[in-house]
């Protein structure tokens, strides 16, 4: 069977000798795609940030991206599941949920819709660099470098309006819907 050519998600490069449709990497953008080993329910919940940061950006309601699970105890917020045919959404929580994503770009669509203009979108997701190589989480399918999400927010319409310590392994970022 002749190795199969991959249209790489994030920069659209075409990828030649990938090892499947699951395995390859990206040798413009170094994004990564992976089979998952373990299950993504083995994953624990990380809300820390959730209150500073809504304090901050003067959030009531925060609707929560599916497959997370829902905050117990937090600030005085509203929080919400989100649904996929929600629109007008002030603000998205989305912890961890791109490592996960079969479809990058889809997501995106999907948050500009969701949310209204000025809306927030927070997301975090582990990222490689020169000197941090995160384990991968249990189930996790994209390894990204910060650049590639980067890439992806400015694709689809979003701006970066506050960022946590850049040198982390974990990558924290919430972006404002153009
Ligand atoms: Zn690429």
């Amino acid at each position: 069977m002749p190795l199969p050519t991959i249209t790489c998600p994030i920069c659209g490069a075409k990828i030649s000798h990938a090892l499947s449709h699951q395995d390859f990497t990206c040798a413009f953008c170094h994004f990564e795609h992976c089979t998952p080993t373990g299950s993504r329910d083995q994953v624990i919940p990380d809300v820390i940030n959730l209150s500073q940061l809504l304090n901050i950006k003067r959030v009531s309601t925060v609707y929560i991206e599916n497959g997370q699970a829902m905050p117990e105890d937090g600030p005085a917020l509203n929080f919400c599941s989100l649904a996929p045919d929600d629109r007008q959404v002030e603000a998205i929580w989305a912890d961890r949920v791109l490592p996960f994503q079969e479809n990058l770009n889809q997501f995106f669509q999907e948050k500009y819709h969701q949310l209204v203009p000025g809306g927030l979108l927070y997301l975090s997701t582990p990222v490689k660099g020169y000197f941090r190589n995160p384990a991968p989480l249990p189930g996790q399918i994209n390894f990204f470098k910060a650049k590639n999400i980067m890439f992806l927010l400015e694709q689809h319409g979003f701006k970066m309006a506050w960022r946590q310590n850049r040198f982390a392994s974990t990558l924290k970022i919430i972006a404002r819907r153009c």
